[in-house]
């Protein structure tokens, strides 16, 4: 059982956001991955205005009402417009069938912004994906580091955090996370180094790693690559691919009347 933490719309081929996800599942299909989680729409923008963010959500929620069993949508919400994102919040997730929220680069996460977001989030049993980087070349001004989400992740215990891309230099991104138990770290994005995962598991435990790919960007191959191709236990390795996923996600997909 494969199931697939982080993905996108773009970089897959297609005019709308049906075929895409229609064609971003026949490349999952190959590689035995069953379900996808799903975020923003054709084309992105750093730091939405509102309208661009409801298009995008519009975007996921045509493609995920595709394929409802297949693929899990996560509302893309911007903390420099609040209110707006509370909005989006209870349009998709609390009225619609998404699941999660995603977070990007137009603020640090660890701004007081976030909090009414995260508490929304929480209530509704939404988990929450926040992309980290730590970039050797510098940040973009609003991108968060690992060390921004712990520090988020701190002031709301009982949230979900997913920490995207473990931080990119995930030997900084791993420690940053070490303590806060609500934070999982998410394998996506980068070139499938060997000895990511396995300290990864080492350091945070197997039940708090997940599978991702960031597919279209990158392909589902070499990211399987990071967790097919680690020395852990074959348990370990179930749990990265799909069990901790499913785990997180099943209070809410259940609400949903999503078979799990
Ligand atoms: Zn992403």
């Amino acid at each position: 059982m494969i199931w697939d933490a982080h993905t996108h719309l773009s970089g897959v081929p297609g005019d709308t956001p049906e075929e895409r996800l229609t064609r971003l599942l026949e490349f999952a299909d190959r590689m035995g991955i069953e379900r996808l989680c799903v975020s923003m729409g054709l084309n992105w923008s750093y730091d939405p205005p509102p309208e661009d963010l409801r298009r995008q959500n519009d975007e996921v929620l045509r493609a995920v009402r595709r394929w409802p069993q297949r693929a899990f949508g996560f509302v893309y919400l911007n903390p420099n417009h609040v209110e707006v994102s509370l909005a989006e919040l209870d349009r998709c997730v609390r009225d619609g069938p998404m699941v999660g929220v995603k977070l990007w680069v137009a603020r640090h996460c660890n701004a007081p912004e976030l909090d009414p977001i995260v508490r929304r989030a929480t209530e509704l049993k939404a988990v929450i994906l926040q992309h980290t980087y730590v970039k050797t070349t510098g940040n973009l001004p609003g991108e968060s580091t690992p060390m921004d989400l712990a520090q988020l992740a701190r002031r709301h215990a009982n949230a979900t955090f997913i920490c995207g891309h473990t931080g990119g230099n995930w030997e900084i991104g791993i420690r940053a996370i070490r303590d806060c138990k609500n934070v999982y770290a998410d394998l996506c994005g980068s070139d499938p180094t060997a000895g990511y995962t396995e300290m990864a598991v080492r350091e945070l435990g197997a039940a708090r790693v997940l599978y991702g790919s960031d597919a279209g960007g990158r392909s589902f191959a070499s990211q399987l690559a990071k967790v097919l191709g680690a020395d852990i236990p074959e348990s370990a390795k179930k749990l990265i691919l799909g069990e901790n996923l499913k785990r997180l996600l099943t209070p809410i997909l259940t609400k949903k009347g999503v078979k799990v």
